[in-house]
């Protein structure tokens, strides 16, 4: 205890964050009897054959028909459309003859998906611009939620990584105001006994401030946004530090990119444990300790829809959230199929090669930062329907929407706050509707555009004063 209060006295955390009570409640609402109950049963499942997972699977997915056939709006009416009795049917002959839900059917109506028989006092709300910029409102109940985190610690565990032990966040929270030029940029939380970087102040200048804390608090493990963890490895490499000694490096919410991987796998000297999800709960897909990708069945029944191209869409029925009930989603993230179908882990869960999904530039600041993951700007955006974030120069940004009818000024105001927390004072930030958003190589569609070369940014880590880089100068 006292070598941790050290530490933190190290770091300057400031201990009396309004968000500590916050982090407490968190983890009583999702780590507690409940949770430990479902990451023993989920750790179970691993034993089974996947004959057992099929059966597990049809048993939750009749209950779940059930559920939506009795209560959920859109389900009453294509269930009687359709003129399909969920409970003489079996339930996988059920899901067969249904159509593929596409995103857009929920953004326009998510209140249809929504079932009414749980009280919305204990439903959390939760947004997402996916893959196509789209936002979307999605709600869990707290049984889908403490299942998820059991679904995250299942796969934590694979690694050696246990509750309890220190880690470091690296993902899109905003801890502290983009603005703000000295650090502090991470705060300690001790009901997770976690230390929550923000990936939002990486600079040249700040990187060696977070090789050292990173170094000060030597986490057992790092959960991260690729993007993010990429830019961590990057700062030790320039240091020549070598990284505190880690079970392993936890990512999700972007594609993770091979040049990534590699880089990050090598710096830290410890596996990447990948996981694939999406905010919709539709689907998990994530790497063993043999580095294989399997989908989490137990989590939900995963079906990959031919794209042509020979990879696959991700369609998902999720299996564990009774709230908000989507059967067949489409997420339009792509997964390259795999022929074997097991792994060394004897776990029986299927396999696939690789998630595509996903992939994500940065924008870069004029005070040097690289900030990955933007479609947070879009929370709580309710008329959005494709969004793209191009960056001009250093500090020029312009964010193109493609709005609904309902799209007003009310809208535009809650993007540029958020995207003005997040981007600084300096940028210059322009809202720009239009009829459609031109799409990048193959068709395939990018949320952001930077026409400042991640090259260039990289090569301020060879500047070591500040004054020396001429974009710096410049403006
Ligand atoms: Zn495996």
């Amino acid at each position: 205890m006292t070598g941790m209060t050290k530490t933190c006295t190290s770091l300057r955390v400031p201990w009396l964050h309004r968000r500590i009570f916050g982090d407490y409640l968190n983890k009583f609402m999702r780590e507690g009897k409940l949770f430990r109950r479902l990451l023993r049963e989920l750790e179970e499942h691993e034993r089974w054959s996947p004959a057992e997972v099929i059966e597990w699977q049809q048993e939750h997915l009749r209950d779940l028909l059930i559920e939506a056939s009795e209560n959920v709006p859109y389900y009453r009416e294509l269930f009687r459309e359709k003129r399909i009795n969920v409970r003489v049917m079996n339930p996988l002959e059920v899901l067969r003859a249904l159509p593929y839900l596409d995103k857009e059917t929920v953004r326009r109506n998510p209140e249809a998906f929504r079932n009414p028989s749980i009280p919305r006092l204990f439903l959390r709300t939760a947004y997402t611009s996916g893959t196509t910029g789209t936002p979307l409102r999605c709600y869990r109940d707290l049984f889908a939620i403490n299942f998820e985190h059991a679904m995250i610690w299942r796969q934590w565990r694979w690694s050696g990584f246990d509750l309890g032990k220190r880690r470091a966040t690296l993902r899109g929270e905003l801890i502290v105001s983009t603005a703000k030029k000295n650090p502090p940029f991470w705060i300690y939380s001790p009901a997770e006994n976690r230390l929550i970087m923000s990936s939002y102040h990486m600079a040249p200048d700040t990187l060696p401030l977070y090789v050292q804390v990173l170094t000060d608090f030597a986490p057992a493990a790092i959960e991260a946004y690729p993007s993010a963890v990429y830019l961590m490895a990057i700062g030790f490499r320039t240091s020549g530090k070598t990284p505190p000694p880690m079970k392993g490096i936890f990512t999700s919410s972007e594609t993770l990119t091979h040049s990534q991987r590699e880089v990050v796998e090598s710096v830290f000297n410890c596996p990447i444990y990948d996981l694939y999800g999406n905010t919709e709960r539709t689907a998990a897909i994530g790497q063993c300790e043999h580095g294989t990708y399997h989908v989490f069945d137990d989590y939900a029944i995963v079906e990959f829809l031919p794209r042509g191209d020979g990879t696959h869409e991700i369609v998902g029925t999720p299996l564990f959230n009774r709230a908000f009930i989507l059967l067949r989603y489409r997420s339009g993230d792509t997964a390259e199929l795999e022929p074997r179908t097991t792994c060394d882990c004897k776990r029986p869960f299927s396999v696939v090669k690789e998630v595509l999904g996903r992939q994500e530039g940065y924008v870069y600041t004029p005070d040097g930062r690289a900030i990955g993951r933007l479609d947070h700007i879009f929370k709580g955006v309710s008329h959005v329907v494709e969004s793209q974030i191009v960056q001009e120069d250093w500090d020029d940004v312009r964010i193109l929407i493609v709005g609904d009818r309902g799209y007003g000024s009310a809208d535009e105001k809650l993007i540029l706050m958020h995207a003005r927390e997040r981007l600084g004072p300096e940028m210059k930030i322009r809202i720009e509707r239009v009829d459609s958003i031109p799409r990048g190589p193959r068709g395939k569609f990018v949320a952001v555009v930077s026409k400042v070369s991640h090259d260039e940014w990289q090569k301020l880590f060879a500047n070591k004063e500040r004054g020396n880089t001429p974009w710096i100068s410049s403006h």
